[in-house]
């Protein structure tokens, strides 16, 4: 782990107040800038814990930090860094739960499933495909921290134990499957990578009126991987070819061919390897729920939205036509004939402001066990 001392910065800074201020040692600023607040902050840890006095986050301080790892945090920017700690934090924690990799980015980081319960029915849910849409990587991982928990203490989540849930169904979790889109969206590129950073810039240059990097939701090549999927590709194509986007870019680009990009090949490869009887697909924008594509009509599919709709308050709707196309649940319905969602969380200018996290989990815990029990 980086070494964090005066004068550090980014979303592990971030991290680390917000960790220190979760366990009631901080109560200044959670602003990703190391200086002489959290570096006293740091002290006073590292007083309590016995440790070294210097007020650095080495190893040493690190791995005290380590036992609280599993917590997520949703105050902050939530990069593939953040994920990547809670996810080991998972690990130690929650060994019940299963961690595996379904597959890389273009750059070559992990795409992570994590599987929690043993039983017959297999449901998927999966955030971040959108990369300004990473609050939803947030909603995933917290919900599973606290389904988790109740698992370990044998209680209840939104009413149903989670020892029954564990038992009858397997979930699926894939967190962030853009995780290089959502390093660039949250500095973590601009940071570690200047490189590919302006890579990314120049890509982004196609498009001066779209705003860089808040306005990329594309892989890091610029292909948009919710549009991807082979389910009516080519209308796809042309749609956005219509609408001018012709070449890589910040959004919409649909790529050369479907399952072009790596990371949607992965969730493509990991959705039929399984008997999914349901999935939801997380992005952002609208409090709103798709449940169609074409006329496919799966059984229940209506019903169980209405369901999803009246327990969040967000709408049933049919997909817009503009963007009704080779969509990752666009694509899931098609093949098989089974329940899909996107579900559109919050409501404003993306990324939403993280500030909104409570009111997105408040209104998505209900759809989030429902679809399991009604898969
Ligand atoms: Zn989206």
């Amino acid at each position: 782990m980086e070494t964090l001392k005066i004068g550090s910065t980014g979303t592990l800074v971030e991290y680390l107040q917000s960790t220190l201020k979760t366990l009631g040692f901080n109560n200044g600023k959670i602003d990703g800038i190391f200086g002489n607040q959290t570096r006293n902050t740091v002290l006073a840890f590292q007083k309590n814990f016995g440790i070294t006095q210097d007020g650095i986050v080495g190893n040493q301080t690190w791995q005290k930090l380590s036992n609280y790892f599993y917590i997520v945090p949703t105050n902050i920017s939530y990069g593939s860094n953040i994920l990547s700690i809670n996810l080991d934090g998972f690990a130690s924690k929650f060994p019940f739960l299963r961690q595996s990799n379904i597959g890389y980015s273009a750059l070559g980081k992990n795409l992570k499933s994590i599987r929690f319960g043993q039983g017959r029915k297999e449901v998927f849910y999966s955030a971040s495909i959108h990369a300004n849409e990473w609050i939803t990587s947030v909603l995933l991982m917290k919900f599973l921290e606290n389904l988790s928990s109740a698992y370990l203490n044998n209680s209840t989540i939104w009413g149903y134990p989670a020892r029954t849930l564990y038992n009858n169904y397997s979930l699926y979790i894939v967190p962030m499957i853009n995780p290089d889109g959502v390093d660039l969206v949250v500095g973590n590129t601009q940071k570690y990578t200047p490189d590919i950073y302006a890579h990314a810039k120049n890509i982004s240059n196609n498009y001066p009126s779209i705003p860089f990097p808040n306005g990329w939701k594309a892989n890091i090549n610029g292909v948009d991987l919710n549009l991807q999927f082979p389910a009516e590709w080519e209308t796809a194509r042309r749609n956005k070819f219509a609408q001018g986007y012709t070449k890589p870019g910040p959004r919409d680009y649909v790529g050369p061919s479907p399952l072009y990009a790596q990371e949607a090949k992965a969730i493509y490869n990991f959705t039929l390897l399984h008997s999914f009887s349901l999935i939801l697909a997380y992005h952002t924008q609208g409090e709103t729920i798709y449940w169609k594509f074409l006329d496919y009509l799966p059984q229940n599919s209506y019903n169980i939205g209405r369901q999803l709709s009246n327990v969040s308050g967000y709408l049933l709707e049919s997909t817009p036509y503009s963007s009704g196309f080779a969509g990752y649940k666009d694509w899931f319905i098609q093949n098989y004939n089974l329940p899909g969602y996107t579900i559109e969380a919050g409501l404003g200018e993306n990324p939403l402001p993280i500030s909104q996290f409570q009111s997105i989990y408040d209104k998505n815990i209900g759809i989030l066990i429902l679809s399991m029990l009604l898969s």
